[in-house]
């Protein structure tokens, strides 16, 4: 894909017009307060912003994974954080409509898109981060019900989601170690579940992430996601998938850096010329452009390639770990342009750099993203 359509043009302008309306104004109160306004998602479920990658039955809008990375890459140019805490409402509903039962995508789907039920992601403990197959909460089968016991870290929404898909074992004694894990929906109003949400973080402070308990939480066995043992791989397919999404989130806060870079280089005066007149400034904000614009073209590139049906793991963390590495360097270069106001929140810059972070963490860090992409290059040796 080399241009974007007329439709792609317009959806990508309405979610600008949205963020710089509804974000702009409120979004440094917000990430000081670490807090979230909801009326945010609600107006974004309003306006369509929602899982568009979903089909019209579902009330998606039946668009795609590209349309969905451009409404998102625009959120993101204005602030990640709130951002964040709009997109992960709909995080994982690209699972459910991959593998769902019709009645679970009947159930979950159309109020999510709406705007009426939040969902999370629940597969990080404290011993199992990179390496999601050390994943050890349990859900145990008895009778037509699978009890859950474990703990979960990090996970976004844990308090604000009206159910989590948590991936569990269901199979401990499977010598085969993937084949060991289930996906398994779980309300969070059910009896045993509890959360924690955390305080002071670096990055992303709208968006909620904290502890996930389950102590004996019943669940129907029509709540498994997918068939049992497939939980491992159900995950990878999802990440295939999400990781494209924080890929276009990654370029829309390094566009977003960007742009606070050039209009501070353009005011700012010193040596008697502003400073967008010395050479050295001019070759950053090139080298700035350039790298955002090659990131752009690559999660472009990854998104038309989920569009198409076929998911390629290798392109997706290409994607991911590249997008964001781009964002951290030119947050960073932004904040070198701004000298020392750079670091002071009142210039608006800071929080670029402070959520860039995150993005070379989450959803597989950099360092995971880079051995898929050797896997698959290399093949066995
Ligand atoms: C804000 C935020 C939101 C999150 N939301 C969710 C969520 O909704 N749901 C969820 O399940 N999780 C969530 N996570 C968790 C996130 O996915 C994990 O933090 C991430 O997968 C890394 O795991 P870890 O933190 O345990 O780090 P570790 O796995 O301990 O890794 C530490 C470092 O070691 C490196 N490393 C690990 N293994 C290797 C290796 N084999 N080779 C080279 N380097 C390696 C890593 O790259 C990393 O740099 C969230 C995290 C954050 C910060």
């Amino acid at each position: 894909m080399f241009a974007l359509s007329t439709e792609q043009l317009d959806i990508q302008k309405a979610a600008k017009d949205f963020a710089e309306g509804e974000f702009r104004p409120i979004a440094r109160e917000l990430d000081a307060a670490s807090r979230f306004e909801e009326r945010l998602w609600e107006k974004a479920a309003e306006l369509g912003f929602l899982a568009v990658f979903l089909p019209e039955k579902y009330e998606g809008l039946g668009l795609g994974y590209i349309e969905q990375c451009l409404i998102l890459e625009e959120f993101a140019r204005v602030d990640l954080g709130i951002t964040h805490a709009i997109e992960s409402t709909f995080f994982g509903t690209q699972l459910i409509d991959l593998i769902g039962t019709p009645e679970q995508k009947e159930k979950y789907l159309p109020p999510i898109c709406l705007g009426r039920m939040k969902m999370g992601m629940a597969i990080t403990e404290p011993d199992a981060g990179s390496d999601v197959s050390a994943v050890s909460t349990e859900a145990c089968r008895q009778g037509d019900e699978y009890i859950l016991n474990g703990g979960k870290v990090f996970i976004t929404n844990c308090k604000r989601a009206d159910f989590l898909v948590v991936l569990c074992v269901t199979d401990p004694h499977n010598p085969k170690v993937h084949k060991r894990f289930s996906t398994i929906i779980v309300e969070t109003d059910r009896p045993g579940y509890d959360a924690t949400p955390y305080h002071g973080k670096l990055s992303l402070r709208a968006s909620e992430t904290g502890d996930a308990v389950f102590k004996n939480v019943r669940v129907p066995a029509t709540n498994l996601l997918g068939e049992e043992g497939r939980g491992f791989y159900n995950i990878m397919a999802f990440f295939d998938r999400s990781r494209v999404q924080v890929a276009a989130l990654s370029v829309g806060t390094a566009q977003g850096a960007l742009d606070k870079a050039i209009s501070h280089v353009r005011q700012r005066e010193q040596f008697g010329r502003p400073l967008a007149a010395l050479q050295l400034v001019q070759g950053k904000i090139a080298e700035m452009a350039t790298r955002t614009e090659a990131a752009r073209s690559i999660y472009y590139r990854a998104a038309s390639m989920l569009d198409t049906g076929k998911a390629d793991p290798a392109l997706s963390s290409m994607a991911k770990w590249y997008c964001a590495e781009v964002a951290v360097q030119v947050a960073d270069e932004a904040i070198q342009l701004h000298g020392g106001y750079g670091i002071l929140e009142e210039y608006n810059v800071a929080h670029y750099w402070r959520n860039a972070k995150v993005l070379e963490i989450f959803e597989g860090s950099k360092e995971v993203e880079k051995i898929i992409v050797a896997k698959k290059i290399l093949g066995k040796y």
